[in-house]
C-alpha cells in the first residue's frame, strides 16, 4: 500500500497535456489558452462618452449653450466640430464630437426650451474639467496589448475579452475523452425495476459520467461488464483503441476470486500501484497504456467498486489528471481550514477522507468568521449518501483519536463553496458555537476525547426550540450526569442540543449521535406523554435496534413514588450500535429521579455496550446478559462496523 500524496504524485507524473487545437469561440469556455492573445486595434476604439449628458468645452463654464448636435452610441457624430459656446448631446458609449474636451452628466444640467427655430438649448449648472467623463482612445486595451496569455483559463469574462478583441479561433488544450466502464456480476441497468436476489442497480457508471461531463469531459460510456476475464479483456482492447485518454473502471479491483482488473492492465501497460493507504478506496489500481494508435499514453483508473470510494477516488486522483490533460497548471483542489461542527472519530490505520459540507458562517466557534464543516453522517463506502451535498472531503490523519468540534482541518474543496442556507437538519452536537440560525446550546467539548463515558443531552421540546422559554430540564440533566460522573464510570455531557418536537429532527441528530459521534449515552428529555406532540418514543423506536425493557420499568417505578401521572409516560429505551437511548420526561425534577433510579446498573449496561468484558458485576445487581458478549461482537459488530476490513469491502 503507498501513501495517498505518493499516488497522486504518480498520478500527475503521468498525466501530460494534450496536444493543442484551434476551436471556435464558443467552443472555447472553460478550456486552457495554448497561446498568447494581443489586441489588434485599441479599445475604445474612439473617445467615448461614460454618461449620458452633454459635450462641452471645460473652459466655456456653467451657463446656457445651444445644443448643436447629437451623438448617441452607434451614431456616426463625425464631421460635427464643437466650437466654443456650443454643446452636443452625447449617450454613454456615444463618440466624442471633435473640439469637445469634457462631458457633463444630464443630471449636472436643465434643457431650456425647444426654440420656434428647432434648435434645442441646454444650461450647464457645473464647471467641469478637461477629459471629463470621456474614455480616450485604448484606454481600456492599448493597440497590440497582450490581453489574455497562454495558460490562462477561459471563463465568461475571458470569452468576452477574445470577442472584444475580434479573436474568433482560437488555440486551446482539448479535455480529454474519458470512458467509463463498471464492472460486476450484481450489476443491472439502473432502468431495472424488479431486483432480483443479489442484484443492485448500476450507481457509479451513471455517477462517474456525469462527474466527466462536469469537467466538461468528452465522455464513452463502456456499460456494464459482467466479471468473465475474457469478456472484460475485449472492452478494454476495444475501448483503448477508440481514442479515449481516460480509462475508469468501477469494481473488481480488490481480493476476491473475480477481481480481474489488475491482471488485464498489467498484460496491457504499466500498473503504477493497486492499494493506495486512504479510507476509502483502499483498493485501486492506476495504470499507464501505451496504446500503440493513440497519441498519448492512455491513463486507467481501476476505481474501487464501492460508490463512496469511487467518488472519493475520482475526485483526489482522476480530477487532478484531467486538469493536467486539459492544460491546467495547478491541479490541485482548493484546500480551506474549516472548523468541525461535531467531533469526528478518525480511523487508526489509514488517512480517512470525511465527506462534509463546508459552510461560510458568521461565527465559526472563535468570534470570527469563517468555515464550519458538518459532517455528511456515516461514512461507509457502500452509502453514497455520504457523498450527497458533499462539498469538501475533511483530511484527517490515521491517529485513531476523537478530534473535538470546533478544531480547524483541511478541507478539500470538491464541488462549488455555495453559501448553503444552513437549516437544522444539519444541526448537530457537541459543536462549541452554535451555528447562526440554530437554537443548539453551546456545550463544552474540550475534553470530550477523554472522557470514559460520552453523553449526549437532547431537549424535545416546541416552546424551547422557538425561543418561547428557557430550558431548564437540559442544564438540569447536565448537572445530574455530572455530578454522576464517577457511578458513571467517568461520564461527562459532551454535546446538548434543542429540537422542536419533529420525528424528522429528533431522528437526526440521535442518529449523528450514535452513528457519527458514537456518544455512549444519549438521553431525551420531553415529548413522552399524551398530547398530540409528544412524538419523541414515535422518533426513537425505530432507530433501536435492541429495546431495553428493564430500564422503563425501574424509570416507572420510581416516578410512580412521586406521582400517579408518571404511568402516561410512553417512554422508549434501547440500544444502537453501541450507544443507549434513554428517552425521559421533559420535567427537569424526573431526570434527576430516572437517573437516581438507573445508576445502581447504568455503568455496568453501558461497559457491557462497549464489550469491555472485564467489568466486575456489583454483587446486588443480578448479571444477565442478553447477548453474551463474544456473541454480540460477532453477529452484530462485524455486521455493521465500518472499520472492519474483509478483501470484499473497500
Ligand atoms: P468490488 O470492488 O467489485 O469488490 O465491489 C465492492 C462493492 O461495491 C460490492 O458491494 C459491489 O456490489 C459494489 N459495487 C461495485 N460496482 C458497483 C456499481 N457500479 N454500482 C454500485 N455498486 C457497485
Ligand atoms: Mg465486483
Amino acid at each position: 500500500m503507498i501513501p495517498v500524496t505518493d499516488a497522486i504524485q504518480i498520478v500527475l507524473n503521468a498525466s501530460k497535456r494534450l496536444p493543442p487545437l484551434t476551436v471556435p469561440l464558443h467552443d472555447a469556455l472553460g478550456k486552457v489558452l495554448a497561446q498568447d492573445v494581443r489586441a489588434p486595434d485599441p479599445h475604445p476604439p474612439y473617445a467615448a462618452s461614460v454618461k449620458d449628458g452633454y459635450a462641452v468645452i471645460a473652459a466655456d463654464g456653467p451657463g446656457e449653450y445651444p445644443v448643436v448636435a447629437e451623438s448617441r452610441a452607434g451614431d456616426d457624430a463625425l464631421g460635427v466640430i464643437l466650437s466654443p459656446g456650443t454643446v452636443a448631446y452625447v449617450t454613454t458609449g456615444g463618440p466624442i464630437p471633435e473640439g469637445a474636451d469634457a462631458v457633463v452628466q444630464v443630471e449636472n444640467t436643465e434643457l431650456v426650451n425647444d426654440a420656434s427655430d428647432g434648435t434645442k438649448r441646454v444650461r450647464i449648472l457645473v464647471q467641469t474639467t478637461q477629459g471629463n467623463d470621456i474614455r480616450p482612445v485604448g484606454v481600456d486595451i492599448e493597440k497590440g496589448a497582450i490581453v489574455l496569455t497562454s495558460g490562462e483559463r477561459l471563463g465568461a469574462s475571458e470569452i468576452g475579452l477574445l470577442a472584444t478583441v475580434g479573436v474568433t479561433m482560437v488555440k486551446v488544450y482539448p479535455l480529454p475523452t474519458v470512458a467509463v466502464l463498471s464492472t460486476g456480476d450484481e450489476l443491472v441497468e439502473p432502468t431495472t425495476g424488479h431486483l432480483s436476489r443479489g442484484q443492485i442497480r448500476d450507481s457509479n457508471r451513471a455517477m462517474l459520467l456525469a462527474a466527466a461531463v462536469q469537467l466538461q469531459c468528452k465522455v464513452l460510456d463502456l456499460g456494464i461488464a459482467k466479471d468473465d476475464k475474457e469478456c472484460l479483456g475485449r472492452i478494454l482492447d476495444k475501448a483503448f483503441a477508440s481514442g479515449i485518454n481516460i480509462l475508469i473502471t468501477s469494481g473488481g479491483v480488490s481480493m476476491g476470486d473475480k477481481d480481474f482488473i489488475k491482471p488485464l492492465l498489467e498484460k496491457r501497460g504499466k500498473v503504477h500501484f493497486d492499494k493506495v493507504l486512504i479510507k476509502p478506496g483502499k483498493p485501486f489500481t492506476f495504470a499507464e497504456i501505451d496504446f500503440q494508435s493513440s497519441e498519448s499514453k492512455i491513463l486507467a483508473f481501476g476505481l474501487p467498486g464501492n460508490p463512496a470510494s469511487s467518488l472519493v477516488c475520482f475526485h483526489l486522483f482522476v480530477v487532478p489528471a484531467i486538469r493536467l490533460l486539459a492544460g491546467w497548471t495547478d491541479p490541485h483542489h482548493l484546500r480551506v481550514q474549516a472548523r468541525l461542527h461535531q467531533p469526528i472519530k478518525t480511523d487508526s490505520f489509514r488517512p480517512e477522507y470525511h465527506r462534509a459540507s463546508v459552510i461560510w458562517t458568521d461565527n465559526d466557534g472563535t468570534g470570527n468568521p469563517g468555515f464550519v464543516a458538518v459532517s455528511t453522517g456515516h461514512q461507509v463506502s457502500s452509502r453514497l449518501l455520504s457523498m450527497k451535498s458533499a462539498n469538501a472531503l475533511l483530511e484527517f490523519p490515521a491517529t485513531g483519536r476523537v478530534v473535538s468540534a470546533g478544531t480547524a482541518v483541511s478541507a478539500i474543496i470538491i464541488s462549488d463553496l455555495r453559501n448553503m442556507a444552513f437549516d437544522e437538519n444539519h444541526m448537530s452536537s457537541g459543536a462549541a458555537f452554535a451555528l447562526p440560525g440554530i437554537k443548539s446550546q453551546k456545550v463544552t467539548t474540550d475534553s470530550s476525547g477523554d472522557a470514559e463515558v460520552r453523553v449526549a443531552i437532547l431537549t424535545v421540546s416546541d416552546t424551547v426550540a422557538m425561543g418561547g422559554g428557557p430550558d431548564r430540564s437540559g442544564p438540569r440533566a447536565v448537572s445530574v450526569i455530572n455530578s454522576s460522573s464517577e457511578k458513571l464510570g467517568g461520564a461527562k455531557v459532551v454535546a446538548t442540543a434543542v429540537v422542536p418536537d419533529n420525528v424528522v429532527k429528533i431522528q437526526n441528530i440521535l442518529r449523528r449521535w450514535s452513528d457519527i459521534e458514537q456518544m455512549d449515552l444519549i438521553i431525551t428529555l420531553g415529548g413522552t406523554g399524551f398530547t398530540p406532540r409528544d412524538l419523541t418514543p414515535e422518533a426513537t423506536k425505530p432507530l433501536i435496534e435492541k429495546e431495553t425493557p428493564g430500564l422503563l420499568y425501574v424509570m416507572m417505578q420510581e416516578s410512580l413514588k412521586v406521582t400517579p401521572f408518571a404511568m402516561l409516560s410512553r417512554s422508549a429505551a434501547g440500544i444502537r450500535g453501541s450507544t443507549l437511548i434513554i428517552n425521559m420526561p421533559g420535567n427537569p425534577n424526573a431526570v434527576a429521579e430516572c437517573m437516581g433510579a438507573l445508576l445502581p446498573a447504568l455503568k455496568h449496561g453501558l461497559k457491557q455496550i462497549r464489550g469491555d468484558k472485564k467489568e466486575k458485576h456489583p454483587r446486588h445487581v443480578p448479571h444477565v446478559d442478553a447477548v453474551p458478549a463474544d456473541v454480540w461482537e460477532q453477529s452484530y459488530r462485524l455486521s455493521t462496523a465500518d472499520d472492519v476490513s474483509c478483501s470484499c469491502c473497500n
